[in-house]
């Protein structure tokens, strides 16, 4: 082939518009190349990317030490399925066990599997170990909850627009208001079958939403209290995001690897996903104690692709980065900054109200209704600008980019959010 003519991005956008399905609403920008916190579009324009695939890419895009246990694995063994063993798994079974503290992993793929595999282990023992009458078993989860876009996870979401003529829906969850202790232990002294509770540590896709401090701590104590299951989804929070290796570790200000700490509220079930893989190859988890992973035998669960030998190649690489660039300190450090200079600004800003988050998971709050298109008009100019954010939620504007961030970036990223901003303001 000699000469390869440019599609443009205008031409990209309308292939996939005729010819996929119109389940997503991406910003107009057509990406063909990323390196660290930088993606390109087609055109070459050159963008920080402030979503990292919703926290996927927490390692940068493209990581030369991931992506070089992905060639070298890719050209060895790629699957095998489970009916045989391979051997990569067992060390990264004992490498993701060891690094989170419990005694078994069950490896998926996607965050909704994982998810539906604690769901499937919670369940399974409420029946057999806690004693619930079979097919009574509850669950209780949190309004404004995101963990994912099955059939069961959709019917105990409360977003009309995940849910609406999808049912019938999955019995057995019961919803209560997130961070309120008080509602929980209300529905734990009001049904004997309760078997778990599934909370996210920070609600992202609701908008970065962060409990008081002691929020998980009083939930797992009440947990222990009702012999309950304390499930955490940490897809999203986990893996170093906001400022230590697992948001349910809590404030800690230890300086080497962030491992567990006064504050840390164990989880019973964990659920790991998106950053597990840096982003290259979609790698799930789910962590649990023996006397709670026992409860699966041969047979009961399972996935084609999942513990495949790539992708423990490509998990184990990815945890070690987390680790050699101490990216859950710089996430915290950074955090903070990031946190300080939007408050400083928005003390005069009309168009922002609110800016929240933990280490480098965070949001702004548009001065604006959910249904107005101010954050989306925002996230346009921003891309204009040079950096890449989406809107969740109508009027809220997550910030999140890879973790490999220098200061100096993340100070240049908070001058053309800035800049962006003025541009809005009354
Ligand atoms: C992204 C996400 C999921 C679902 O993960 P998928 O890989 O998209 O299936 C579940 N829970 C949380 C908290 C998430 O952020």
């Amino acid at each position: 082939m000699s000469v390869v003519e440019k599609i443009s991005s205008n031409e990209l956008i309308s292939l996939e518009n005729q010819y996929g399905a119109h389940n997503y609403h991406p910003l107009p920008v057509v990406l063909n190349r990323g390196e660290g916190v930088f993606v390109w579009d087609v055109e070459g324009k050159k963008y920080y990317d402030f979503l990292s695939a919703y926290s996927a890419v927490n390692q940068g895009h493209c990581h030369p030490k991931i992506i070089n246990a992905l060639v070298n694995q890719a050209q060895t063994l790629t699957l095998t399925s489970r009916a045989f063993y391979n051997d990569k798994l067992g060390n990264y079974e004992q490498f993701i066990t060891q690094l989170f503290g419990f005694d078994k992993v069950l490896p998926m793929n996607t965050g909704a599997e994982a998810v539906e595999t604690a769901i499937k282990i919670c369940r399974k023992w409420a029946y057999e170990k806690k004693g619930i009458p079979e097919h009574e078993a509850i669950i209780v989860v949190c309004e404004n909850n995101f963990h994912g876009r099955t059939t069961t996870i959709i019917s105990f979401s409360n977003d009309e627009n995940a849910r609406k003529n999808f049912g019938p829906y999955t019995a057995g969850f019961v919803k209560i208001a997130y961070d309120d202790v008080t509602a929980f232990k209300t529905i734990l002294e009001s049904s004997k079958n309760i078997a778990g509770i599934l909370v996210e540590p920070i609600q992202g896709e609701a908008g970065v939403y962060v409990p008081a401090n002691d929020y998980l701590m009083q939930i797992k104590e009440l947990c222990n209290q009702h012999n309950v299951l304390f499930i955490a989804d940490e897809i999203q929070t986990g893996i170093a995001r906001t400022g230590s290796l697992l948001a349910v570790c809590g404030d800690c200000n230890c300086e080497a690897q962030c491992e567990r700490q006064d504050t840390y509220a164990t989880p019973d079930i964990l659920i790991l996903g998106k950053a597990v893989s840096g982003g290259v190859y979609p790698v799930s988890a789910v962590l649990a104690n023996d006397a709670i992973m026992n409860v699966i035998k041969p047979g009961q669960h399972g996935s084609t692709f999942g513990g495949n030998p790539l992708a423990a190649a490509v998990a184990t690489a990815a945890l070690e980065v987390v680790a050699d660039e101490k990216l859950a300190q710089n996430a915290r450090r950074l955090g903070k900054l990031f946190r300080a200079k939007l408050n400083d600004y928005i003390q005069s800003s009309s168009i922002v109200s609110l800016v929240r988050g933990k280490g480098l998971l965070n949001a702004i709050v548009i001065n604006d209704s959910e249904e107005s298109s101010t954050a989306w008009d925002i996230c346009m100019k921003l891309a204009e600008n040079g950096l890449l954010a989406k809107p969740t939620h109508g009027n809220i504007i997550r910030f999140a980019p890879p973790l490999v961030m220098t200061e100096e970036q993340l100070l240049e990223c908070v001058s053309i959010i800035i800049q962006t901003l003025k541009e809005f303001e009354k």
